[in-house]
């Protein structure tokens, strides 16, 4: 998990929390606030209502004290007035202080007078025995330490309950004394309290202290009630209310009774609301901060710091990538990106470096980068590979002059470095020595640099070269085969004609030689009229067989029978200082040929071998067979003579038509073109070995018949 991804996961879990925290806490403390506040509010109507009760009772105290005072009281507990006892406690005395009874008591503790009275209908009821019995247990009640004692509080009577006071009845002017006790009580019933509700304006209940659905009492630390209330509590009723519960003991010693004051929970429901509303401001306000501190730390560190990890991960390969923003901010992760792009720069520079290279070494043309002395600095594996080297530093470091001959060295300082030092740039062609020697032709182009260097590119054209060369001796030979076309079309019309006219000379010589007698002197003349027409015929007949218009028939034949054959034609041609000399093999030598034109090959050949031995010499007319696997392949016709030999150029040129050294009159130059022909015609192959005063070698190769093939013939 990136960095930025973990911070923003914690802030976004720590704001959740603090939101929570935040929560639980102010609802703990707002909420315990206004339960307090409710408690205190609901404290002080249960004082409310309490104070109303001591009001009650207070008015019932001073009943009890204006009733304990008068005189008659006294007669009455003392029994001395009789019958006038009781006359003065009269429905009115009820009515008035709001009395439910009145009971006197002697100092002894038995009731004197005792009488209850029902205010709501004005009747008297006489003391019930519940009270009676309540009121003569001795108690703080009854008996009275003091004259200025007061005694007041909540009586229970079976199931009632009263409001009490009791005072002491004094005696005599002084009242120094006590004679008796005066208990007034007043009953509280639904009215009362009723009453008293209205005035706390509260919903007030009377309880027995001893009803289980009373919650548990606790010793109130609030000040304001009176001691006798020992114990309240605080409880919620549902529905929005609240109560308050008072325990009143009684003033007898035994169990009392519970007040409760129910109240709307007015506070609670405000606080309830307050706290809401401050809860969703909390929300509201920490969530904003929390978007606030993620978005400013985003921006400002988180991003830029994700952003820069990528960037100094990607510089290796993307150069310039770092620098372009690394000024970007003036704070520390500015700084930080910037010492970083400083750091990677040089390496994204030298990554740049080795893959240009790299690129470089796989070119397929040679490229090679020479400093201003011409001294290799670079050369990749195509231009030393050009020169017959497997390593570029095998090159590196040497001279380009190193891998050229001196003149083409010389020939490309002043043909190629001059103008590159001009123009800046030449291309052309020029010949190398490879590393085993041999002259390699390549293309050169040359790149001047700003420091002087040279960026040299090297291509092996050779091939291109070769190809060229092919090109043009066709285009020669094409040349050479429409000339010929012409120049046979020409010659074989002239033969025709030629040959039509020789043959009537000969057959006008013939007619006039048998016209002639034996001894004629024009008889001479005629033979050699005769002689000339049958040389001139030989040379139409040359030039027919040249003009392919003789056609040839092909048979096997006995290479040697036709050597014998040409040597017998050639005897009356020879002039004696020749001598001829046959070497043929013992056994025939067997050949696909037109006998007719193979002799007329030999003739021309021999002839040419006569005219070039004006002084005589040896001709030598060889045939011989080369060993084939099983059976011999070749028959070798050879045509030696020791004569004045030939130059290369005449050489290069022999089978040309028409080209002879010979003069005017003599040579035809059609000789050796025919003889090129004919060995053409019969698949063969024909080599001239010749040197100026050494004399000539021809040799004529032609296929053999195999032996196999001529036992099926034979
Ligand atoms: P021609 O004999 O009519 O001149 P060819 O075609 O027979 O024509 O020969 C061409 C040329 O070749 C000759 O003129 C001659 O110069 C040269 N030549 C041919 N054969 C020989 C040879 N055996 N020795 C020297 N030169 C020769
Ligand atoms: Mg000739």
């Amino acid at each position: 998990m990136g960095i930025r991804t973990q911070t923003l996961l914690i802030i976004g879990m720590a704001t959740m929390v603090l939101l929570g925290v935040s929560l639980a806490g102010a609802y703990r403390v707002v909420g315990r606030g206004y339960r307090e506040l409710e408690e205190v509010h609901v404290t002080e109507n249960l004082k409310r209502t309490v104070a109303a009760l001591k009001v009650e009772l207070a008015d019932l105290d001073e009943t009890v004290h204006d009733l304990a005072d008068r005189e008659m009281s006294c007669a009455l507990v003392q029994g001395r007035h009789g019958a006038f006892d009781t006359s003065g406690i009269v429905n009115s005395t009820f009515a008035i202080h709001r009395l439910n009874f009145i009971v006197y008591l002697d100092l002894n503790g038995r009731v004197c007078f005792g009488d209850a009275f029902d205010l709501a209908t004005g009747s008297r009821l006489g003391l019930p025995p519940s009270l009676r019995a309540a009121v003569e247990v001795r108690s703080p009640l009854t008996s009275h330490a003091a004259v200025a004692d007061t005694v007041m509080g909540v009586l229970r009577a079976g199931t009632r309950y009263m409001l009490v006071a009791s005072r002491p009845i004094l005696a005599g002017g002084k009242k120094e004394s006590i004679c008796g006790t005066l208990i007034t009580g007043r009953e509280i019933t639904t009215q009362l309290i009723g009453r008293l509700g209205g005035t706390a304006q509260l919903s007030l209940d009377l309880f027995d202290a001893n009803d289980s659905s009373l919650p548990p009492p606790r010793p109130h630390t609030a000040s304001g009630f009176t001691p006798d209330i020992s114990r309240i509590a605080i409880k919620s009723l549902g529905h929005g209310r609240i109560a308050g519960y008072a325990w009143f003991d009684d003033v007898g010693g035994g169990s009392g009774c519970v007040l409760r004051a129910a109240m709307p929970r007015e506070i609670y429901h405000r606080g309830r609301i307050a706290t809401n509303t401050l809860m969703g401001i909390l929300v509201i306000a920490i969530l904003i901060y929390g978007l606030v501190v993620v978005s400013l730390l985003d921006r400002r560190v988180l991003r830029r710091l994700a952003d820069m990890t990528h960037r100094v991960s990607n510089a290796a390969t993307r150069r310039g990538g770092m620098e372009r923003k690394a000024e970007e901010g003036r704070d520390e992760l500015g700084e930080l990106s910037h010492a970083v792009a400083g750091m990677i720069e040089p390496r994204a520079t030298t990554a740049h470096a080795t893959k240009h290279l790299a690129a470089m070494d796989a070119a397929t043309e040679g490229i090679a980068i020479m400093n201003d002395e011409g001294l290799y600095l670079y050369a990749n594996r195509a231009y030393v590979g050009l020169f017959g080297y497997d390593r570029p530093h095998e090159v590196i470091g040497g001279h380009w002059r190193d891998h050229f001959e001196e003149v083409e060295a010389a020939r490309l300082d002043e043909g190629a470095f001059r103008p590159l030092a001009v123009v800046g740039r030449w291309r052309g062609e020029a010949v190398a020595r490879h590393a085993d020697g041999a002259e390699i032709d390549i293309e050169l182009s040359l790149t001047g640099l700003p420091d002087g260097g040279i960026v040299c590119q090297g291509r092996d054209v050779r091939e291109q070269r070769q190809a060229r060369r092919e090109r043009k001796s066709l285009e020669l030979k094409l040349r050479q085969a429409q000339k010929l076309e012409a120049v046979g079309t020409l010659a074989s019309g002239m033969a025709h004609e030629f040959n039509n006219i020789l043959t009537s000379i000969l057959g006008f010589t013939e007619l006039t030689r048998k016209a002639l007698p034996e001894d004629h002197e024009a008889r001479r003349p005629l033979d050699k009229v005769e002689m000339a027409s049958h040389q001139a015929a030989h040379v139409t007949g040359s030039l027919l067989a040249f003009t392919h218009k003789d056609p040839t028939s092909k048979a096997r034949v006995d290479g040697c029978e036709v050597v014998r054959a040409s040597a017998a034609m050639l005897e009356p041609i020879l002039p004696g200082s020749i001598e001829l000399i046959l070497e043929l093999p013992d056994r025939p030598a067997w050949i696909q040929a037109d006998p007719r034109h193979l002799q007329q090959a030999l003739v021309n050949l021999s002839v040419n071998a006569r005219d070039a031995m004006p002084n005589g010499g040896r001709l030598t007319l060889r045939l011989r067979e080369t060993a084939g696997d099983e059976v011999p392949d070749r028959a070798v016709l050879e045509i030696q003579d020791t004569g004045i030999g030939m130059t290369p150029e005449v050489v290069e040129r022999l089978f040309e038509p028409f080209f002879t050294t010979k003069g005017l009159g003599s040579g035809t130059g059609l000789g050796l073109a025919v003889v090129h022909d004919i060995v053409k015609d019969h698949e063969g192959m024909i080599q001239v070995h010749s040197k100026p005063g050494q004399g000539t070698l021809v040799r004529v190769c032609l296929p053999s018949v195999m032996e196999r093939e001529m036992v099926g013939t034979f």
